[in-house]
């Protein structure tokens, strides 16, 4: 497949979402990052959304909640290059009701090579880096080539 490029601007669009055990983790550390994340634009699964915009004030677009469709409208916006970072607090030690669901997301931002953060350790390195706040250009499937191989006669 040829190699094609997607560029992530400078102000990102970045989701954020976290599970129920990992919320008021994924909280403290907005509140910590709230000045550089206020220059991105932020989207949210429903109960994370509106926790983070009532308790740390920031602006998020909120979808709906994960184990109602969240996981699989971020995973749609990340198909149509619409999601630029994925922060992603998910709980490796208890299980959810919407598994496939989880794995999807996550499977798409490793289809279209997003950047993505599954602790807060990556998070942080993440916020970070030089790359947050300019424009990057990350390597994406040829989606065009790839229709085109599929559907050749
Ligand atoms: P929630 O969804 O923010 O609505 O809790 C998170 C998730 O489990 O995907």
């Amino acid at each position: 497949m040829k190699e094609t490029f997607r560029t992530l601007p400078a102000h990102k669009n970045v989701a954020l979402v976290a599970h129920d055990h990992k919320k008021s983790q994924l909280l403290d550390w907005v509140g910590r990052r709230a000045e550089a994340l206020k220059l991105h634009h932020l989207y949210a699964t429903g109960t994370t959304g509106t926790m983070l915009s009532r308790q740390v004030g920031l602006p998020v677009r909120c979808l709906m909640s994960g184990p109602m469709g969240g996981d699989q409208q971020l995973g749609a916006l990340i198909a149509e290059g619409k999601i630029d970072v994925l922060i992603f607090f998910w709980d490796p030690l208890n299980a959810v009701p919407h598994d496939p669901d989880v794995k999807a997301l996550l499977r798409l931002a490793t289809v279209w090579n997003i950047p993505v953060a599954t602790n807060m350790a990556t998070a942080d390195m993440l916020m970070d880096s030089m790359q947050m706040s300019k424009d990057f250009s990350i390597s994406v499937p040829d989606y065009e080539g790839y229709l085109a191989e599929r559907t050749k006669e």
